[in-house]
C-alpha cells in the first residue's frame, strides 16, 4: 500500500505545474444596452433619437467586451487545461427599461460577481474592457489595473500575469495595425489605488478602489484600447476584430500558465483606399500619418488562398467601416490574399504574400486602387460540369450547375448549350 501511494506521489509531482487545472474568471464588463454601456455613435449606427443610443448592433462596450471574453474563454476550454467561468455570457434585456425588474440580469453587480470570484475559487481573474477618453480624442494604448498599489499587488500573482499578458494584447498595436500613441517601449500595469489616488475596504475587509477587484484573486482589468478614438470604433462593430483581442488575452493566459501548445495561427487585415482620405467620414477623427486616415474599404470580396493556389477561405469585409477581414486557425505557411469590389482594381493571383506562423496573427494593412472591378482568374470561363450529358439533344440547355431545364422560353441568366456558353439578355 504505501508502495502505491509513494507511485501515485512521484507521478503527481512529476506533472509540471502547468498540467494541473487552472479555473479562470471571465468578466466581460457591462451588459444591457443601457446607458451603463458606454453606447457611442458610429456611421451605420448613429445615436436614435427616441432613446438617446445607438441601435443594439451600434457601438456598445457591453457588446465588445463579451465577444472578447466569449472567444477567450472558449479557447482556454479548448486548450484543455482550464475550467472557465463567465459573469454573463449574455446581452441584454432588449429593450432596456430603467428600473425594470430585469434592468441587471446581465449588468451584474460588481460587489456580487467580486464575491463570486473567490467562491468559485478561481486561480486567475480577468475583466475585459475599453477605454474612454474625450470622445473623439487621438488617443489609444491599453491599461491593465490591478487591485493594490503601482508598488505593491494586493493579491500575488496580479502583476505577473499582467505582465504575461501584455506583450500578447499588445501584438496589433506593435505590428502597426493599429495605432498606439503612448507605452511603445515601455507597459502601462498600474495598482488602482494609485492610479484612482483613492481606496474603499469592502463588507469582507477587502480594500482597492475598482469594485470588481474587491476579491482575494490574482488578475485584473484590461482596458484594451479606446473606444473614444473613432476608427477603433468601427473597428470594434467587427466581431472578428473583437475576438482576435480574445484570442490574444487566451494567448498571454497559456503563455503565464506554461501551456502554450499552438500549432495554428491567424491572419487579420484591414483595407483602405490608397488615395482617398476618411476626413469626410463623420465619428471617424483619425490620427494622422497612420492608416487610419484614409477610406475603410466596406463590401471587398477577400479570397484567401495556400501556397497552391487553392482558395481555403473567403471574407466580405463588412459595411461598417472598418475594412476588417479575419482568417482564424491556418496551417502554418504561406497564402496568398485576393481582393475584388466594385469601383476597385481586382487583386489576384500571387498577391499580398502573407506568412502565418503557430501562436501569432499575420497583420495586413492593404491599400485599394480605384479602378474597373474584373473576375477572379477562376471566373473567366465557364467550366461545364462533367456530369453534363453533352450526347442529348444538341437543344436541351443547361444551368451552370449542369441541370437539365424544361424546354421553353428562358428567363435572363447564362445558360449552356451544345457545350457553349449562352447569354439570354
Ligand atoms: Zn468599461
Amino acid at each position: 500500500m504505501k508502495t502505491h501511494i509513494l507511485f501515485i506521489l512521484s507521478i503527481l509531482l512529476a506533472l509540471p505545474a502547468a498540467a494541473q487545472n487552472k479555473r479562470v474568471y471571465l468578466n466581460p464588463g457591462h451588459g444591457s444596452w443601457g446607458p451603463d454601456d458606454r453606447p457611442l455613435p458610429t456611421i451605420p449606427y448613429p445615436m436614435l433619437s427616441t432613446t438617446g443610443r445607438p441601435d443594439t448592433c451600434g457601438f456598445y462596450e457591453s457588446n465588445t467586451n463579451l465577444w472578447k471574453a466569449l472567444e477567450c474563454g472558449v479557447r482556454l476550454k479548448k486548450n484543455g487545461h482550464f475550467t472557465v467561468k463567465f459573469s454573463r455570457v449574455k446581452n441584454g434585456p432588449y429593450p432596456y427599461r430603467k428600473g425594470a425588474s430585469n434592468e441587471f440580469r446581465y449588468n451584474r453587480s460588481l460587489s456580487e460577481i467580486s464575491a463570486e470570484v473567490d467562491t468559485w475559487g478561481a486561480d486567475m481573474f480577468l475583466s475585459i474592457h475599453s477605454n474612454a477618453a474625450s470622445e473623439g480624442s487621438l488617443i489609444n494604448y491599453p491599461l491593465f489595473l490591478y487591485r493594490g498599489y503601482d508598488s505593491q499587488e494586493s493579491a500575488a500573482g496580479s502583476k505577473a500575469m499582467a505582465q504575461a499578458i501584455w506583450p500578447r494584447l499588445t501584438e496589433a498595436m506593435h505590428a502597426g495595425f493599429e495605432v498606439m500613441t503612448y507605452y511603445k517601449t515601455s507597459t502601462n500595469i498600474r495598482g488602482d489605488i494609485d492610479f484612482y489616488h483613492s481606496s474603499w475596504t469592502n463588507d469582507r475587509g477587502i480594500t482597492g478602489y475598482l469594485g470588481v477587484l474587491h476579491h482575494l484573486t490574482p488578475g485584473f482589468l484590461s482596458e484594451g484600447y479606446f473606444h473614444t478614438y473613432q476608427p477603433a470604433r468601427h473597428r470594434a462593430l467587427n466581431q472578428d476584430w473583437c475576438r482576435q483581442e480574445g484570442i490574444r488575452y487566451y494567448r498571454g493566459i497559456i503563455d503565464y500558465f506554461g501551456v502554450n501548445d499552438e500549432k495554428l495561427g491567424c491572419i487579420m487585415g484591414q483595407l483602405h483606399d490608397r488615395i482617398q482620405k476618411s476626413s469626410s467620414l463623420e465619428y471617424f477623427n483619425a490620427c494622422p500619418d497612420t492608416p487610419d486616415e484614409y477610406m475603410p474599404a466596406n463590401g471587398v470580396l477577400v479570397r484567401l488562398k495556400n501556397s497552391d493556389g487553392e482558395v481555403v477561405s473567403t471574407y466580405v469585409t463588412d459595411q461598417n467601416y472598418n475594412g476588417i477581414f479575419v482568417f482564424n486557425d491556418l496551417e502554418p505557411g504561406r497564402y496568398f490574399i485576393e481582393m475584388k469590389a466594385d469601383g476597385y482594381v481586382t487583386r489576384k493571383g500571387r498577391v499580398n504574400s502573407t506568412t502565418v506562423k503557430a501562436d501569432a496573427t499575420a497583420y495586413k494593412t492593404i491599400e485599394m486602387f480605384r479602378g474597373n472591378s474584373t473576375p477572379f482568374d477562376d471566373e473567366v470561363g465557364i467550366e461545364i460540369p462533367a456530369s453534363t450529358p453533352r450526347e442529348e439533344s444538341s437543344d436541351a440547355v443547361y444551368d451552370l450547375s449542369g441541370r437539365r431545364l424544361p424546354d421553353g422560353p428562358l428567363p435572363r441568366g447564362i445558360y449552356i448549350r451544345n457545350g457553349k456558353r449562352v447569354i439570354i439578355e
